[in-house]
């Protein structure tokens, strides 16, 4: 066990949310946006914030939040008590623009950090890991070739993980070609976040 394991977590998320680490390589001042308790029931790993994530400093305020609680079948006030939902994306700031949408989360966060806030996470009873960076981090070799596929295998990863698409807007091509994600993986997802937050 690392020394970085045995801090705590509020010290840990302190020194998270101080982290300046990409800031020479980021297009605006890092704002890391993480939320996780000891009590955190369910662990939501998405991607990285977008422009109005990082504007507001709220997790999944935007329009892929919406459908992502949608998704969940959970309430904002659910969604956002730490004692149940953990949100950790694979990067924790803003990584900027690209040419065909944002960036990727930097490679830095994970590195740095997540190893020794998961491990800190022990009440977690459900993992869902939402988009390639995540699958690829929770899943290793299990992921791919494809997104689709990784998903397509849904059920092969075990009651205590699921693996989403992106639930952003520009995903809604992928949402209407793929008919069998909303009809058979939201209503097992829905299933284990209740029967996780009634235990
Ligand atoms: S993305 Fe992660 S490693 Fe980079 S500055 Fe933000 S918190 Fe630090």
């Amino acid at each position: 066990m690392t020394a970085r394991k045995l801090i705590p977590l509020h010290t840990l998320l302190h020194d998270i949310r101080a982290c300046t680490v990409c800031a020479p390589v980021l297009p605006h001042a890092p704002r890391p946006v993480v939320v996780a308790s000891a009590d955190s029931r369910i662990l939501i790993i998405g991607q990285a914030p977008g422009a109005r994530v990082h504007a507001s400093g709220i997790p999944w305020s935007d329009a892929s939040g919406a459908r992502l609680r949608n998704w969940l079948e959970v309430a904002d006030e659910t969604f956002y008590d730490a004692s149940k939902f953990a949100i950790v994306p694979m990067g924790f700031c803003f990584p900027g623009r690209g040419a065909s949408g944002d960036l990727p989360p930097r490679p830095e966060c994970a590195a740095l950090w997540h190893q020794a806030l998961l491990a800190q996470l022990r009440e977690v009873r459900l993992t869902v890991l939402i988009g390639q960076y995540a699958q690829r981090f929770g899943l290793g070799d299990a992921f791919g070739p494809t997104l689709t596929d990784t998903l397509l295998r849904w059920r092969d990863y075990g009651p205590r993980v699921i693996p989403l698409p992106h639930p952003s807007p520009r995903n809604i091509a992928w949402f209407k070609r793929n008919p069998w994600f909303e009809a058979d993986v939201l209503p097992t997802l829905r299933a284990r976040v209740r029967a996780v937050l009634q235990e």
